[in-house]
């Protein structure tokens, strides 16, 4: 496969078009923002951890019956991908409060949940990313009853596969972000990413953060916690 012009920049990511039409090449980069952008930085290694990861967790996915974007992973941080269009919402499950939920509601972080919430946020960093609900987007026309159903089930069941998988490695996962994507013929897939600047990890003995967190709140040790994530995901091969 040829990779051709950069379609897009991100925030994380850079979009590449192929020799095929409906597949492109994101190549993962070491940049971080946080704050709205207002915090940035550089996480050395975490172009490759970010890719390595969530093409791990996609074919795990896959595997349990969660369609996902992922083809093929070409080397350390290119990875090929089918094209979608993107729904611009951000989709985020909570098992633990944390972050925004604490703040927007005025409770204490670490607060373990019955139940798993899902919001959705606006992807829109001019509006910094409002929080929206099912009425507004279907309002607003970004999904279909229909493609919120699917993207809400399939939502949750990432949330039980995924939280099942961390605990065997001593992991909270604490919440975490999702973003789908609608293929050629229509259909909803994962997309996106999954990785520690997408999802809140805890580890579950000493709850030390094991994630983005540690850069958003300068708390040090960012390298080293992306890194425990991968040595526990990929043990001596990481
Ligand atoms: N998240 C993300 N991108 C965003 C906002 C949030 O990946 O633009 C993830 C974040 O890493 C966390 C979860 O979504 O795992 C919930 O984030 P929250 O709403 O608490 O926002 P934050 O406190 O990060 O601003």
């Amino acid at each position: 496969m040829e990779k051709l012009e950069q379609m897009y920049e991100g925030k994380a990511k850079k979009v590449f078009a192929t020799d095929e039409k409906d597949k492109v090449i994101v190549s993962y980069k070491d940049d971080a923002t946080a704050g709205d952008g207002a915090k940035r930085g550089t996480i050395v290694g975490k172009g490759a951890i970010n890719n390595r990861m969530t093409n791990f967790l996609m074919q795990l996915l896959e595997k349990q019956g969660v369609p996902t974007h992922f083809v093929e992973e070409l080397d350390d941080r290119n990875t090929v991908v089918k094209k979608v269009e993107i729904v611009p919402l951000e989709v985020i499950i909570r098992n633990i409060s944390a972050g925004s939920f604490a703040k927007r509601y005025g409770v204490e972080e670490g607060i373990v949940f019955d139940e798993p919430t899902l919001e959705f946020s606006l992807k829109n960093d001019d509006l910094h990313d409002p929080l929206i609900n099912r009425y507004h987007v279907l309002a607003l026309k970004l999904a279909t009853k229909d493609e919120l159903d699917r993207i809400s089930e399939m939502a949750f069941k990432v949330n039980e596969v995924l939280k099942a998988y961390f605990l065997k490695l001593n992991v909270k996962l604490v919440d975490f972000k999702l973003e789908f994507g609608r293929t050629e013929d229509g259909s909803i897939v994962l997309a996106d990413e999954i990785s520690p600047d997408t999802c809140r990890f805890w580890d579950a003995d000493t709850n030390e953060k094991l994630d983005k967190d540690r850069f958003r709140r300068d708390m040090g040790g960012v390298e080293d916690a992306y890194k425990e994530m991968m040595h526990r995901v990929f043990g001596e091969q990481a």
